[in-house]
């Protein structure tokens, strides 16, 4: 299997590593390709103040240093630019015109904050488990279903509203569900849910091809699994199963924080996607005229 990842944070946003540690250290565990994903700023545009996104003064100096890293390694490892942007309701989200004109290689699109329908308070579903808990009994009357419904609904409009090229952690809503069991993945309330947002994801895959625009891809994320907060791969085998049959692609990353984290999970990761019906997966090969390419190999 050839081994990348272009789900990478550092110390510019919550990453415990710089950049040319993470670099060495891919090229050091035999990496094709590393990718950065940094949290895009979302300070000016929503008012938030996190330890964990990229602060809006540093965006440029962040460009700066990729590129020149990508240089530093030419002919030997490629070296990617990209940015995880948040998608938040009403807010902000991938398809902003301030980030689809940045030169980016790839653009990440990912939902970690709900809005609380009791109080319009946003809320991170993937917040520690403290925090979690209070938000759940404050912001969303201790219903769960409340509460992924609240995620779906805003990971659907993201996709819809489109400026993806990778789709992250699909269902990140259940990382704190090991622990909490606030909802059944079994449930057929659920299984609808997922479905619509697969049947989504195709589309707005068909869309992006006709009008050569963006097309999305669903990342295979180990993140879970390497800080054991979830058995198995956002997203679900149950998930791919439902992406396989809509004909969406597959590519896989670690959401690596730091560079023992690089490569992590990956072959529970391939195992879950040949039983969910894959025969392949999709490796990162840049930007050219302004569309992703991207290559099939067998798992
Ligand atoms: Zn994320
Ligand atoms: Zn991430």
């Amino acid at each position: 299997m050839t081994y990348s990842c272009l789900h990478t944070h550092t110390t510019f946003c919550d990453g415990e590593s710089d950049v040319h540690t993470m670099c060495a250290a891919a090229w050091s565990k035999g990496f094709t390709s590393i990718g950065f994903s940094s949290h895009a700023p979302v300070t000016k545009k929503t008012g938030l103040t996190t330890g964990w996104h990229l602060p809006d003064e540093r965006l440029e100096e962040y460009i700066d240093t990729i590129r020149r890293e990508q240089k530093l390694w030419e002919g030997t490892l490629k070296v990617y630019l990209g940015l995880e942007v948040d998608f938040i309701q009403g807010l902000c989200g991938p398809a902003d015109r301030d980030i689809q004109d940045l030169p980016l290689d790839y653009i990440i699109g990912a939902v970690h904050y709900v809005v609380s329908p009791k109080n319009g308070g946003l809320f991170a579903v993937d917040s520690p488990p403290e925090e979690f808990e209070r938000g759940l009994e404050e912001l969303f009357n201790h219903d769960g279903t409340a509460l992924y419904n609240a995620y779906y609904d805003a990971y659907g409009a993201m996709i819809s509203a489109g400026g993806c090229d990778i789709l992250a952690h699909l269902d990140l809503v259940k990382k704190n569900n090991r622990r909490f069991t606030f909802f059944s993945p079994d449930s057929p309330e659920y299984v609808d849910r997922v479905e619509k947002i697969a049947d989504l994801t195709a589309v707005a895959r068909i869309a992006g091809t006709q009008t050569g625009g963006r097309s999305p891809v669903v990342e295979v994320n180990t993140g879970g699994i390497i800080r054991g907060r979830t058995a198995g791969p956002y997203p679900s085998l149950e998930i791919q199963r439902l992406l396989h049959k809509r004909h969406v692609p597959l590519t896989i990353n670690a959401d690596a924080h730091g560079p023992d984290q690089l490569g992590g999970g990956y072959e529970i990761a391939r195992e879950t996607m040949i039983s969910a019906g894959y025969a392949d997966m999709l490796i990162f090969e840049g930007r050219k005229d302004g569309r992703a390419l991207w290559r099939e190999e067998a798992l």
